[in-house]
């Protein structure tokens, strides 16, 4: 954790959150650019960006076991964003590993067929190169 200047987008994001917050609480402070730059700021130190921010909001206003006599801090906000990033990241992850597995298999596929060239295509009857089915066409 560092404190660093927001840059201008992170000001700007710090706004959208806090027009978001005024608009599921009326009681919020009304949002001006000193609390944007300031949330900025904050939301900075843990490098989070709007992509976790924004629904951060929706889920920390959906969250019924809050208090709901405490002011929105940007600590409430960062602890929720901070773990839509986690879960995003995670997803993100296993969603690799997902495509690395498939290529895997692909390839193994070519490398047992013996029709195809190392790309898997193959000339088809009309003389135009074809994706190869590999051994489902194989004596088909
Ligand atoms: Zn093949």
């Amino acid at each position: 954790m560092t404190t660093r200047p927001p840059t201008r987008p992170e000001i700007e994001t710090a706004s959208l959150v806090l027009a978001k917050i005024a608009t599921a609480d009326q009681w919020a402070a009304k949002p001006d650019a000193a609390m944007a730059v300031t949330w900025a700021e904050c939301f900075a130190v843990h490098d989070l960006q709007r992509a976790d921010l924004l629904p951060a909001v929706v889920r920390l206003y959906a969250d019924d076991k809050r208090d709901k006599a405490n002011r929105t801090l940007p600590a409430d906000v960062i602890v929720w964003a901070r773990k839509l990033r986690q879960e995003r990241m995670e997803r993100e992850k296993a969603s690799g590993e997902i495509d690395k597995a498939a290529l895997a298999a692909s390839r193994r596929e070519i490398a047992e067929c013996p029709v195809c060239d190392p790309n898997g295509w193959v000339e088809s009857a009309g003389g135009a190169l074809v994706k190869c089915r590999h051994s489902k066409q194989v004596g088909a």
